[in-house]
């Protein structure tokens, strides 16, 4: 059977209505498109508790803080489509942006100190506007459970404390980072790297590996471990580190000591596209460490 797409909030809520009279749940992956083994992972284990699917394509404006990135955003609704269908989902979301901001937004949600860090320093915007239309598509979907990628650890930490904060009544599951065979972290944006860019990429992964190294290795200097991932980024006119902390998991603050559980999350430019990437690595009380994600 194949997905039903909507393109009006007013279709989605009574579908949803329909599903809510029959007693049934509702599982919801949001997503801008460009659909990769990444997003299909999460519209998987939506199925696979036995939800009726519905997927969200929708290239959010709020939330891009580059016009740029905006315009160049990949846009593939067709095959997007299709793997929609081979995977089972029933509603596809994809409304114009008209429909999401027919005017603009007055009222936008913020998630404080999440966002002071990592992509926050770098991305002025970028998570109200994630905020503000997760906010929305929650209304418009009204989701019993919601799925989202570790990939974009910042994002997950930050739904996750507006969900609790606010009360929003849906349940977050958190997906691990599908990557490629050589460990680059699948990305809509990695279409955008040319054959010698995509080379160059991995070095962002082999970086947070080595901060891992060091860890596994007794390291428990937070600045130490950045040193050490940091010299992995070979010196390269293509290739600029915006960022590689290392910072605690609930609310992303950086850490000096590495003690428990620490995110190591980075965001490399490839020429002019920008990728980020993260690995949670848990410390044992007996010192031993396990890469719980990743
Ligand atoms: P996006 O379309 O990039 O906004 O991503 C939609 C959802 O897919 C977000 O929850 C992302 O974290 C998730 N996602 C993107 N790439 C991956 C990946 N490589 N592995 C797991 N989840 C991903």
């Amino acid at each position: 059977m194949s997905a039903e797409v909507a393109e009006t909030i007013a279709r989605v809520r009574a579908w949803r209505d329909d599903r809510r009279r029959a007693g049934q749940r509702v599982g919801f992956v949001p997503t801008m498109g460009a659909l990769h083994e990444g997003h299909a992972r999460l519209i998987e284990r939506a199925g696979q508790h036995g939800d009726h699917v519905v997927v969200s394509i929708f290239v959010n404006p709020l939330q891009f803080d580059r016009k740029d990135d905006l315009e160049r955003y990949p846009r593939t609704l067709d095959a997007d489509l299709r793997i929609c269908n081979n995977l089972g989902v029933e509603l596809v979301f994809a409304p114009a942006s008209g429909e999401m901001y027919p005017v603009e937004p007055l009222c936008t949600v913020t998630v404080k100190r999440i966002t002071d860090r990592l992509c926050g320093q770098f991305r002025p915007g970028h998570f109200d506007g994630v905020a503000t239309v997760v906010t929305k598509l929650f209304d418009i979907v009204q989701p019993d459970l919601a799925y989202f990628g570790e990939k974009d650890a910042q994002q997950l930490a930050v739904v996750r404390r507006m969900v609790a904060d606010l009360n929003l009544p849906v349940e977050i599951v958190g997906v691990p980072t599908v990557r490629e065979d050589d460990g680059l972290a699948r990305s809509s944006r990695n279409a955008r790297l040319s054959t010698e860019e995509r080379s160059k990429a991995i070095a962002l992964y082999q970086a947070l590996r080595e901060a891992e190294r060091a860890i596994a290795g007794g390291e428990r200097d937070a600045r130490a471990v950045e040193r050490r991932a940091e010299a992995v980024i070979p010196p390269d006119a293509a290739l600029r580190l915006e960022y590689l902390e290392v910072v605690d998991p609930l609310e992303l603050q950086r850490v000096d000591t590495i003690d428990g559980t620490v995110l190591v999350a980075g965001a490399l430019w490839v020429g002019r596209t920008r990728l980020i990437d993260n690995l949670s690595i848990r410390l044992k009380p007996d010192s031993a460490y396990e890469t719980i994600s990743g």
